[in-house]
């Protein structure tokens, strides 16, 4: 399995795609849909996972099912976002293009293991909920691989925004709390921003405010 990041649209969200032998997988196909598809090395996209429904994090998602249907994780209390104008762009996100219909094929629960790629390379990514950003926000976490995609939720140095709608501050701070006990060598792929590691952010299992 490779790992690459890739930066995408006005908000320069970092969406990570993973190719196997046989397919690629996305995290968060933000925007710039043919940018993204030629980082797949031409390999079917065959899932589709979103760390939550915020559209610098979905825009191309409806593009990658046209050409492929693949399926889509994301948790369920998000799926309102996904076609809902002010829920999905609550920071007035520019182009208007993005108006047509996004569904998830697969509803992920907290606790809920996901496995991508087959055999050797299989890959099992385990879902962990973090409410805060918004109601539906979850990482997904590689415990052998030691990595962790945190979406909106943890960036490097900082929380994810609570002032859009449904979002919730002292759900953040239980989030960022049960972060805090992965290991500390664990490396954290933001929706935006550089990468850092839980122990790299130790604040993150302080009472703060
Ligand atoms: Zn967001």
């Amino acid at each position: 399995m490779n790992l690459r990041r890739v930066l995408v649209g006005d908000f320069v969200t970092n969406c990570y795609i993973l190719t196997f032998s046989d397919r690629a997988v996305l995290i968060d196909p933000g925007d710039a849909f043919e940018k993204l598809e030629r980082f797949c090395n031409g390999l079917p996209v065959t899932d589709i996972l979103l760390t939550h429904g915020h559209l610098d994090h979905t825009a191309a998602l409806g593009d990658f099912c046209d050409r492929y249907s693949p399926r889509v994780w994301m948790h369920k209390q998000d799926e309102d976002y996904l076609n809902d104008d002010i829920l999905r762009a609550p920071a007035s996100y520019p182009d208007p293009a993005w108006r047509r219909d996004l569904f998830a094929t697969d509803f992920v629960n907290d606790g809920e293991e996901i496995l991508l790629g087959q055999g050797e390379e299989a890959l099992k990514l385990q879902v962990i909920h973090t409410p805060g950003h918004t109601p539906g926000s979850v990482c997904y976490y590689d415990e052998g691989n030691g990595f962790l995609f945190s979406g909106d939720t943890l960036f490097k140095g900082a929380e994810g925004r609570t002032d859009f709608p449904r979002s919730d501050w002292t759900d953040i701070k239980r989030s960022l709390k049960k972060l805090s006990l992965l290991p500390a060598r664990t490396a954290v792929y933001p929706g935006h921003g550089f990468q850092t590691t839980i122990g790299g952010e130790p604040w993150i299992g302080e009472d703060w405010n």
